[in-house]
This record gives C-alpha cells, sequence and structure tokens, in this order.
C-alpha cells in the first residue's frame, strides 16, 4: 500500500509500504479518513524525539474493520469506528484516578504504532483489548467522526476550565482547535465568546462560527484594551491558549478576570520551553491556572457522542479534502491560515 511516511525533519514522503497484517487478537481497518492534526504539522516541521522513523503518521482517523482476530470482540467485521489513541499497558495511580492521559505507561497511535495516513491500518490487541474503539452507529461522514481525537483534547481542557452560563471565555488562537474550543464554550452556555489571533485570514475564517467577536492580536498590544472594553472592563472569567506563544500566554494571565481560569492548551517548543511570565497576575487575582495534555478516554467518549449528536459544527471545521498523495500541501495551508482542517482521504 501507500503510505505518507516520517523519516526525519522536514521528510514525509508517500512512499510503498508492505500491507499491515493483523496478529492475534488484532484488527484490520480500512482508513476513510484522516485528519492533519496540529501535531503532524510540528513533527514535519521540527522532528519529535519520541518518533523513532520510519513511523506511519496519522491519529485523527475513521475506517472500517475488514477483518478481525478478536471473535470476543463486541466490534465485528464491517462496523465502522474511530479509536481512541492513547494504549494503555499497565494499572498506575494517573489510570486508577481516570487520567489515563498522564499514565507513563502509555503508548500512542502515530507515535509507537503506525497511524492512519495510509489505506489500512492495524490495530493493536491491547487496543482491542482495552475497548479503544468505538462504532460508529449513525450516517455521519467518516471524515467528521475523524474530529472526535482533537475534539477530545479539547472536552479535556474543559473538564477543569467548568465553562457556565454566568462565564465570558476568551480563546487565544484561531485555527482549528481554538475554534472548537470557542465552539464548546458557547456549547455550554457561555455568555460572551471571543476570539484573538494574529492573523486575519484565520479570523475572518473564525466569523463562520457562532463567535460574539474575533480580535486581531497587534504588536502595540491593545488588543488586550479591546478584549477589556467587550467584557465590561473585568476581562473575560476563561482564557484558553491555544497557540504554541509565550506571548499568547503572557495576554492570558493579563487579560484574566479576577478569580479567572487559563487553561495552557499548547505547549511551548520542547527547545525552548522557559518563558518570562508576570506571575503576579497569577498571584494578585487568584487566577487558577491548568494544563492540558492529550485526552482521557472518558474525553474522548464525550467528543464521540458530541459528534453523534450534530449539535457540534464539525463540517465547517473541516475546510479542505486532499488525497494522500497530495499530503505534504496539507502543511502550507495550514501554516497560512487558509485551511483550518485538513482532511486526508487515503483510499486510492
Ligand atoms: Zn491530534
Amino acid at each position: 500500500m501507500d503510505a505518507a511516511v516520517y523519516l526525519g525533519k522536514e521528510q514525509l514522503p508517500v512512499l510503498q509500504v508492505p500491507d499491515p497484517q493483523p496478529g492475534p487478537g488484532e484488527m484490520l481497518l480500512t482508513i476513510d479518513a484522516c485528519s492533519v492534526c496540529g501535531t503532524d504539522l510540528r513533527t514535519f516541521r521540527h522532528g519529535d524525539k519520541k518518533i523513532l522513523p520510519p513511523r506511519i503518521l496519522g491519529h485523527e482517523f475513521c475506517g472500517r474493520v475488514v477483518e478481525s482476530n478478536a471473535p470476543e470482540s463486541p466490534v465485528k467485521v464491517g462496523d465502522r469506528v474511530v479509536m481512541y489513541i492513547v494504549l494503555v499497558h499497565g494499572r498506575d495511580r494517573y489510570v486508577e484516578m481516570g487520567r489515563e492521559n498522564l499514565t507513563t505507561e502509555r503508548t500512542t497511535v502515530s507515535y509507537h504504532h503506525d497511524g492512519a495516513f495510509a489505506p489500512l491500518l492495524r490495530v493493536p490487541a491491547l487496543a482491542v483489548r482495552n475497548g479503544n474503539l468505538f462504532r460508529v452507529t449513525s450516517d455521519i461522514p467518516s471524515d467528521i467522526m475523524s474530529l472526535a481525537e482533537p475534539l477530545g483534547c479539547c472536552l479535556n481542557a474543559h473538564s477543569r476550565l467548568r465553562v457556565g452560563l454566568k462565564d465570558t471565555v476568551a480563546v487565544i488562537g484561531a485555527g482549528p482547535i481554538g475554534i472548537m474550543h470557542a465552539c464548546l464554550a458557547r456549547l455550554q452556555g457561555a455568555q460572551k465568546v471571543i476570539l484573538l489571533d494574529n492573523n486575519p485570514a484565520r479570523l475572518a475564517l473564525a466569523a463562520r462560527f457562532d463567535i460574539d467577536a474575533a480580535v486581531l492580536v497587534r504588536p502595540d498590544g491593545s488588543h488586550r484594551d479591546e478584549v477589556r472594553a467587550l467584557t465590561g472592563g473585568f476581562g473575560p472569567d476563561v482564557v484558553v491558549v491555544a497557540v504554541s506563544s509565550a506571548a499568547a500566554q503572557n495576554d492570558a494571565l493579563d487579560l484574566a478576570a479576577r478569580a479567572g481560569r487559563v487553561n495552557f492548551f499548547a505547549g511551548l517548543p520542547k527547545s525552548d520551553p522557559i518563558a518570562a511570565l508576570d506571575v503576579n497576575h497569577i498571584h494578585y487575582k487568584e487566577l487558577e491556572i491548568s494544563g492540558s495534555y492529550s485526552e482521557k478516554k472518558s474525553d474522548f467518549q464525550a467528543a464521540f457522542a458530541l459528534l453523534h449528536s450534530g449539535r457540534f459544527p464539525a463540517d465547517r471545521i473541516i475546510t479542505h479534502r486532499l488525497p494522500l498523495q497530495r499530503i505534504g500541501e496539507a502543511f502550507p495551508l495550514m501554516e497560512s491560515g487558509v485551511a483550518l482542517k485538513v482532511c486526508i482521504l487515503p483510499q486510492p
């Protein structure tokens, strides 16, 4: 089969590789759709020490079971499925507390197991046994269901942000993840949802969504005054940082209202993780700061159910669909802000 194989920084050629063969307890999927993640882009541009090449990337996918060596599984040949990509190998305190994303005893699809930028994917036996496959029971399109993975990551952050009817919410970063955060805030009843970005093209795309204000981040800092004016002078109750930038993290701490909640959804580059932040905002305003990494199985389950409900505007988040051979075009589309989600359709 053809597959997009990561060979190192700036190298993701589509190569001929042997078809995967499912072993005992494993399943084989045909992949209908696999969306490109911001982490795929980061891996392509900067490499990732955790990914040992050669590795087929792609972890936001929906496909169909075409072969099963796991007769005891409730998932059968012919079922359309999405997959929780965290494979839990043992039980430690984090698994026990339901935060399996934080366990060190995990491996992940597209990091340690081949991913879905290919027409076929082998599902490891552990994933089958642990119940990582979720059956898609409606006729909702596969490209939409591929968003269960990134949406689950956003829900992981929201499980600590507790957005409700009293809250104004600002999201810094109007890429697909920022837009998902904004849409989740709206669905949870936020009074006002504000998106910020320094790229006017991204803000223009944001206008397709039910958002109250789109604010351009400017070097002179005047965007902060604009957000304050939009929130009665108080600043937003909740701020999500969905862009890998220390300046955005500082903006979040500065903008947040007193007693506000701030989530650093995006990390900083591993090569440059130390930032100068005005931490007195945390002290004097009694801010609650949280991080967010990957997702719990319960988040994936919630995202899966939300997409099934049809209440999430997933169809507007996928702006581009490309065949596997053109995967290289996805990265500049994402970087320029012309695209939100780019979905790869790997079937020849
Ligand atoms: Zn992802």
